[in-house]
């Protein structure tokens, strides 16, 4: 393993870090990995950590290449209908800061969003590390995809990024260059996994959004404000993603009792996800949540 640790908070410089949780990941190596808090701001993150340049194989697994249209068993047929409706409520979300007009989806995947927002009547542009996900995002959009921020020299009015920061290594860099991507009125849209969920709580090291090492940070509404307050950014709003918390909890059944049969996982899942919204709908501390950021 070709780890790298982190000896400070990479929020708050702190060299005071204490550990939470070993965590396995479930989907590719077997490998457990260590969670680690900042005693200062309490940012949770994984560390030590694959390096940049050594990531590449934890995603080699079939559940990080975006499911088709082409299943026809109930799950896709399922997961056909929660994505549909998922990008129009996305859609809306968006069309409530503006009507139209141009939109950069970072880490766009296979570009089923900017595909989406394309037909809605936007300009849009994709930017998407994974060279095979890019090749069918530009034959998707027939448009070119980016590889990267720095290649992009433009100004938008919405930066999308959905479950991407927590991927990305250059933490404090990608927001920078997020920021200095968005017109002076523009609006980011950050959506991220929130270990302070009450999904996280029950599950806690099977929690199936902790999904590391591809997870290099594990986000709460405190920290994603110290992270905007050091980029000179505010969040808006926050708008919880409400089907999460029983995809997560699906996952996290599987995780925590292999040996239960799928029909137990989905009705507990289901009992479960819900259980974990009506107790996070007060706070709003949703098992995901979307940052609706300004300048
Ligand atoms: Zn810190």
């Amino acid at each position: 393993m070709n780890l790298e640790t982190l000896t400070h908070c990479p929020l708050c410089e702190s060299s005071e870090l204490t550990n939470v949780l070993v965590a396995k990941d479930y989907t590719t190596s077997q490998e457990s990995f260590q969670i680690q808090r900042c005693a200062n701001c309490q940012f949770v993150f994984t560390n030590p950590r694959p390096a940049a340049n050594a990531i590449g194989k934890y995603y080699q697994s079939d559940s990080y290449i975006s499911h088709t249209d082409g299943g026809k068993g109930i799950l896709d047929r399922v997961y056909v209908m929660a994505r549909n409706f998922t990008l129009r409520w996305k859609e809306r979300l968006v069309k409530k800061q503006q009507a139209h007009g141009e939109l950069l989806d970072v880490g766009c995947g296979t570009g089923e969003f900017i595909n989406h927002m394309k037909t809605a009547d936007w300009q849009v542009t994709g930017m998407e590390p994974t060279e095979t996900a890019r090749e069918k995002a530009s034959q998707k959009i027939q448009q070119r995809i980016h590889a990267d921020l720095e290649s992009i020299n433009h100004r938008f009015d919405v930066i999308t990024l959905w479950h991407v920061l927590e991927h990305v290594h250059e933490l404090d860099a990608t927001v920078e260059k997020i920021k200095s991507l968005l017109k002076e009125n523009g609006t980011i849209f950050i959506a991220v996994p929130n270990h302070e969920s009450p999904d996280a709580k029950v599950y806690q090291s099977h929690w199936a959004a902790y999904d590391v090492p591809r997870h290099l940070w594990h986000f709460s509404k405190t920290t994603m404000q110290y992270l905007m307050n050091k980029h000179g950014m505010k969040i808006n709003e926050i708008v919880p993603m409400k089907l999460d918390a029983y995809y997560v909890s699906l996952l996290s059944e599987k995780y925590r009792f292999p040996e239960q049969s799928s029909l137990v996982n989905m009705i507990k899942a289901t009992l479960q996800g819900f259980t974990s919204n009506r107790k996070a709908s007060k706070e709003i501390n949703h098992s995901s949540l979307i940052y609706i950021i300004k300048k």
